[in-house]
């Protein structure tokens, strides 16, 4: 393992167990997708605020493996405040990025980067991508 693998790892675990804006809100405004992945027990619910084309908040409930969990508590930092567009390019660039598929590099994923090598395990690809296929989903977006 190189030191790099090291950090990305610490910093997943990290995140598994401080996830960041965890627990849903009982709100209306809020759009909600829940996606769970039979294969690994991953049980993903993310919701969002939208307000005049930006995020305003972004929270999740995640219950599952670590790499699932973290990614989701990601997400959740790098998605609030964006504009929905931007957001929208982030997800599908982190996506193809773990899915071992042209991605944009100068895109700054910022933590997310640390999931960049899920895509040497395929059966982590869908761990790490659930939570940002359901952020995309409360957006509208397949
Ligand atoms: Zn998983």
């Amino acid at each position: 393992m190189t030191n790099l693998d090291n950090l990305y790892r610490e910093i997943i675990m990290e995140h598994y167990k401080n996830p960041r804006n965890k627990g849903l809100l009982d709100d209306p405004r809020y759009t909600k997708i829940r996606i769970k992945n039979p294969s690994c027990g991953d049980d993903i619910t993310v919701q969002t605020l939208v307000e005049k084309g930006i995020i305003k908040d972004c929270r999740q409930e995640a219950t599952g493996c670590s790499i699932s969990v973290a990614s989701a508590s990601v997400l959740t930092e790098i998605m609030i405040n964006k504009p929905v567009d931007e957001a929208i390019r982030l997800a599908e660039n982190f996506l193809n990025m773990v899915s071992n598929k042209e991605y944009d590099e100068t895109l700054d994923l910022e933590e997310a980067e640390v999931f960049g090598g899920v895509k040497q395990f395929p059966a982590r690809i869908k761990c790490a991508s659930i939570a940002w296929v359901a952020f995309k989903d409360t957006l509208g977006k397949e």
